[in-house]
């Protein structure tokens, strides 16, 4: 079978957080199937391509377990506006964008429906793996109920309102129903809504929100299919809830505090902070019409979130890695390694953003690392991360070879 070996690496062990000369790797198919360390040559058969390192660093590609590749403008009010073709194309140049930093994979956390995954499976949207959420789950007045509040509301019997971002539901039933038909439709895994959020005209940060039964349906009905549901949530009442209900990982986590840290300890809950998303919209969020409600509320959050990270990584919960970016601030993508550089060593930067988002995603052993069996998606990188994070940062200036599946999505050696 075709493949590649790379030869002459240094090889970035993130177990051991140190960068070891003389590595070669080959790759069959799709999958990773030898590592040599030590200078010892791999040799290389008949229709293999071996790519000369040239001492570069060899690393897992990085995964991001937040990202919305349709939401592709933070002006909201444009963006429903906005025909699906045009969307679309948006989504493919964001999601070719991410492929070009460096994520192989990431996890979309709402928005991106089953299209775009048949159009990157073809190959005609050249990139990361995706983890489809499919729309998310909220309630009424909820952090995905993008409605303003109406003077004289038209209510219904019927309990769940759909867009292309979420299905507004309350109670079980309809949560159940909604994360059935979800599930039906592809998506890898559930996301809820269990409190206040920025982006949303009616809903205070710190408004919890979901019962704990409704979560528990979303949980129950993810379970059922082998996957799980994951939760966005700000305030430790919402967090503590929805750990209680079985979530797998808490979502920004920005107000946390050391119970309910501990808590998600306890039930083995992952946090995964996106704290690129409140620079970004601080920064730039008044310029690109984001609405003027939701600035307001973010400086709820914005300062908390670095402190957050120290919270939860001294209760010893796992955290992973996410942005969160919306529409134009994408490209600031890979600054997030640096903000949690201001609480973790760059290679527990890494391993969050690689190891540990591969087990949060339930692929460990498959992503986020070089071992024979894995997914050949890696990197080749000039420059060492371990001392200097910038080498990954930008649009991928440094990083010359992005391999994914055992195909190069870019090859510069
Ligand atoms: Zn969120
Ligand atoms: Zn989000």
């Amino acid at each position: 079978m075709a493949g590649f070996v790379i030869v002459n690496a240094r090889l970035l062990d993130l177990e051991a957080g140190v960068l070891r000369g003389g590595a070669s790797l080959r790759t069959e198919g799709d999958k990773i199937v030898e590592v040599a360390e030590g200078g010892r040559e791999i040799a290389a058969g008949d229709g293999v391509t071996v790519i000369d390192a040239g001492g570069r660093t060899l690393m897992p590609g990085l995964i991001d377990a937040h990202v919305h590749a349709a939401l592709t403008t933070m002006d909201f009010a444009a963006l429903a506006r906005r025909q699906t073709s045009w969307r679309a194309i948006e989504t493919k140049y964001i999601l070719e964008g991410m492929l070009a930093r460096g994520f192989t994979t990431v996890r979309d956390a709402g928005g991106l429906d089953p299209g775009i995954a048949n159009a990157l499976d073809r190959g005609l949207v050249k990139g990361p793996r995706v983890f489809r959420s499919g729309r998310v789950l909220s309630q009424t007045g909820g952090h995905g109920d993008s409605d303003l509040p109406q003077e004289s509301p038209q209510l219904c019997a019927c309990s769940i309102r759909s867009s292309y971002f979420s299905h507004v539901a309350d109670g079980p039933d309809a949560v159940r129903k909604a994360a059935r038909e979800e599930l039906k439709s592809g998506a890898h895994q559930i996301k809820v809504m269990a409190g206040g959020g920025v982006a949303t005209p009616s809903d205070p940060i710190d408004m919890v929100q979901y019962t704990e039964e409704e979560i528990r349906a979303a949980v129950e009905e993810a379970r059922a299919r082998r996957t799980y549901a994951f939760a966005h949530a700000y305030i430790p009442e919402a967090i503590e809830r929805a750990v209680r209900a079985g979530v797998r990982s808490i979502e920004h986590g920005n107000l946390i505090d050391a119970a309910s840290a501990r808590a998600m300890a306890q039930a083995g809950c992952y946090l995964v902070p996106t704290l690129v998303t409140y620079d970004q919209i601080a920064e730039t969020g008044k310029q690109l019409r984001f609405p003027s409600e939701s600035l307001r509320k973010l400086g709820e959050v914005l300062h908390a979130g670095v402190g957050a990270v120290e919270i939860a990584l001294e209760a010893g919960v796992k955290v992973g890695f996410g942005t969160d970016l919306l529409g134009e601030t994408h490209p600031a993508q890979s600054k997030e390694l640096l903000l949690r550089a201001q609480v973790q060593s760059n290679a527990d930067v890494l391993r969050s953003a690689t190891l540990v988002n591969a087990e949060l995603l339930q692929r460990q052993g498959q992503l986020g690392e070089l071992a024979p069996g894995a997914f050949a998606d890696l990197l080749l990188v000039d420059g060492d991360p371990l001392a200097d994070l910038n080498v990954l940062c930008g649009q991928g200036e440094r990083i010359d070879l992005i391999m994914r599946g055992g195909v190069p999505a870019k090859n510069a050696l």
